[in-house]
């Protein structure tokens, strides 16, 4: 990985949960964004909670802060509607369970 110079500044661009904050880390690395963790969860302190509880945060450089929040917006943005698998009605792709019969939308998944 290439080092920037050592003089730019870095910005905090989300702090969340580490899984989440990882999810965003793979995304803003494969659209060329260097991408810095921190947070407690980086240091070993995680034990009696589990990764679940810890939280991280992402730091980015300055001059590619807007180039990641624009990629942010277009991910948030491109979620598309799932179908139940137990009554098959069609759900907003935020919904984390369906609105008709409360089913967890299993394909979120990996
Ligand atoms: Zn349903």
């Amino acid at each position: 990985m290439p080092m920037n110079d050592l003089s730019s500044e870095k910005t905090l661009l989300i702090k969340g949960s580490l899984i989440e904050v990882h999810a965003f880390k793979g995304l803003l690395e494969t659209q060329g964004i260097d991408v810095e963790l921190r947070g407690e969860a980086l240091l070993g302190a995680t034990g009696e909670f589990g990764l679940d509880a810890a939280y991280a945060e992402i730091w980015i450089t300055s001059s590619q802060l807007e180039q990641a929040k624009a990629i942010m917006d277009q991910n948030n943005k491109k979620g598309e509607p799932w179908f139940c698998r137990e009554c098959g009605e069609q759900n907003e792709f935020n919904f984390e369970i369906c609105w008709k019969c409360s089913s967890e939308n299993i394909e979120s998944d990996l």
